[in-house]
């Protein structure tokens, strides 16, 4: 059978993961970005002799990384230098109490006895719990298609589905941790894992209780050059295996007749191509590429809570800060009003928590000599249209309050260079819905069973990946995504090797 081509919309963590798996089995690859540069949200930026990430921070799920060089055979060490970190982060609250988190579970817990009112045991029973709602779902909710019946008749599947009452669905994250620990600076700590995927801790269900294990169990890294050498070693990698990367390149149309896609339309010229696979957004896909507003999918994903989006600063510091590590947060001192703000009122929260990720401590060459560079990232609501401007202000204000309060020093006078980027900005740079960080919110026990399929069934070659489709947002998801993508196309439209 003569080689069949593929064209990928989207050079993001999904696409690239897609692009490379296809273009391993035989599949004649074109992949396209609007960007200058792959990586999509796990973008970057250099600025007056500072390096930042623009986007993810932690890497977590190493596994789905190594995979992905894996299948194509190669090994993910030679490309990526993954970096354990000792503490994972430094917790600051606002009673002054400052905790260090550790994956060394023996660590973590004299810290806990040491500073809390919990000890090593709750912390033991908490993350077995972890794991066993983990071993109950992943097979199924992270590494298949959910919307495929071949999906449920493997072993694991079952064994999910037979399991399905032990995932804790039916309380909120908050209402878990409080069972778990009696601090509430430990329930704070473990209800922040809801905003690794964009959603409400007194909302989500408790079986995203997986994450701190994940976190905890599987590993947390730093990557040597930031994380956006992920995406830069998958773009040559996806080079190297013939996909064309074409950038600075929108895609202006999805090309469909009778049902079957027929290929693209870039910069006015319609090409052919025997299968799509879009990692844009899902909303973007039906709306702008398929002119399609209407399809039964984009109405009802229309109708779904979009996940949180962020606001974030980006700044270079002429000193540095030995009291600060790698990951660092700042917790707000009213959480429940933080998400209230975040979810029901939409403005950016009064009392923010604030992350700062400072690459330039495992990676000098981020920052000049004796700086710093900071990428500070608040949880913000989607873009509804609110006075940004004005947002952007309050929100440094209060930003620079609750880090300089922290560490009883100035730092405004030490920033020397700075950039924001604002829900707008995130939409504009990357189509994401309403600068939606992780698609849907997962705010409902239906949430990860309404997002959007790999596989159109409504036209015959079209695929999804990314964020805003199964399995759901945040790095490995996106990997796994494009995984799901490329195993569905190669089972249903052949033509690979
Ligand atoms: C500030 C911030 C912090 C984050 N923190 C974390 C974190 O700590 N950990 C974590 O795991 N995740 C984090 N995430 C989320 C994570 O970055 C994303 O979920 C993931 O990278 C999304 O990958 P994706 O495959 O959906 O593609 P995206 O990154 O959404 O990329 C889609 C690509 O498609 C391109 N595109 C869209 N339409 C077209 C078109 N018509 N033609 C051509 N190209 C098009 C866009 O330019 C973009 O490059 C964060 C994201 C942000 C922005």
């Amino acid at each position: 059978m003569a080689e069949r081509s593929v064209a990928v919309v989207g050079a993001g963590l999904g696409g690239l993961s897609a692009a490379i798996r296809l273009a391993h089995a035989g599949y004649a690859v074109d992949l396209y970005d609007q960007q200058a540069m792959v990586g999509g949200k796990a973008g970057t930026k250099r600025r007056h002799g500072f390096r930042f990430d623009t986007g993810p921070s932690l890497l977590t799920m190493p596994a789905v990384f190594r995979q992905l060089f894996e299948e194509v055979g190669r090994r993910l060490e030679e490309h990526l230098e993954l970096l354990p970190l000792a503490p994972i982060c430094h917790y600051f609250y606002p009673d002054g109490t400052v905790l260090y988190s550790y994956s060394d579970l023996e660590r973590f817990g004299r810290e806990i006895s040491a500073k809390t009112l919990d000890d090593t045991q709750a912390l033991e029973r908490y993350l077995d719990y972890g794991r066993k709602i983990y071993d109950n779902t992943a097979e199924l909710f992270l590494w298949s298609s959910l919307h495929e019946l071949s999906s449920y008749l493997g072993a694991f599947s079952l064994k999910s589905l037979l399991n399905m009452g032990k995932i804790d669905a039916f309380r909120s994250m908050d209402a878990a941790n409080r069972s778990f620990f009696k601090d509430p600076r430990l329930v704070q700590l473990f209800d922040r894992y809801a905003t690794y995927n964009g959603s409400s801790p007194y909302k989500v269900p408790a079986t995203l209780n997986i994450i701190p294990y994940v976190e905890y169990g599987l590993g947390a890294y730093a990557v040597g050059g930031g994380i956006y050498s992920i995406p830069d070693a998958l773009g040559r990698l996806a080079d190297g295996l013939g996909v064309r990367v074409i950038l600075d390149m929108r895609v202006e149309k999805i090309l469909h007749r009778n049902g079957r896609i027929r290929g693209i339309r870039v910069g006015g010229e319609e090409l052919g191509y025997d299968v799509v696979v879009s990692n844009a957004d899902v909303l973007r896909t039906y709306e702008d590429l398929l002119e399609d507003p209407e399809a039964r999918l984009a109405r009802r994903y229309r109708a779904l809570e979009p996940s949180s989006s962020g606001l974030v600063f980006l700044w270079g510091l002429k000193e540095s800060c030995p009291e600060l590590g790698v990951n660092n947060i700042f917790f707000s001192g009213d959480y429940p009003g933080e998400f209230r703000e975040l979810f029901v009122e939409r403005v950016c929260p009064t009392d923010p928590t604030v992350y700062v990720n400072i690459t330039s401590k495992v990676t000098p060459g981020d920052a000049p000599e004796n700086g710093e560079n900071w990428f500070v990232l608040i949880n913000a609501p989607c873009n509804a249209g609110q006075d940004w401007e004005a947002e952007v202000a309050a929100s440094r204000e209060r930003v620079l309050s609750r880090v300089e309060g922290a560490l009883g020093r100035r730092l405004e006078g030490a920033i020397v260079t700075e950039e924001v980027l604002s829900p707008p900005e995130i939409e504009r740079n990357t189509g994401s819905r309403l600068g939606s960080l992780y698609g849907i919110s997962s705010n409902t026990s239906m949430a990860a069973f309404l997002r959007h399929p790999n596989r159109s069934r409504r036209y015959r070659g079209l695929y999804f990946c990314g964020a805003s489709v199964h399995p759901g947002g945040g790095m490995p998801l996106a990997i796994l995504s494009g995984k799901i993508a490329a195993d569905l196309i190669r089972r249903r439209e052949g033509g690979g090797e």
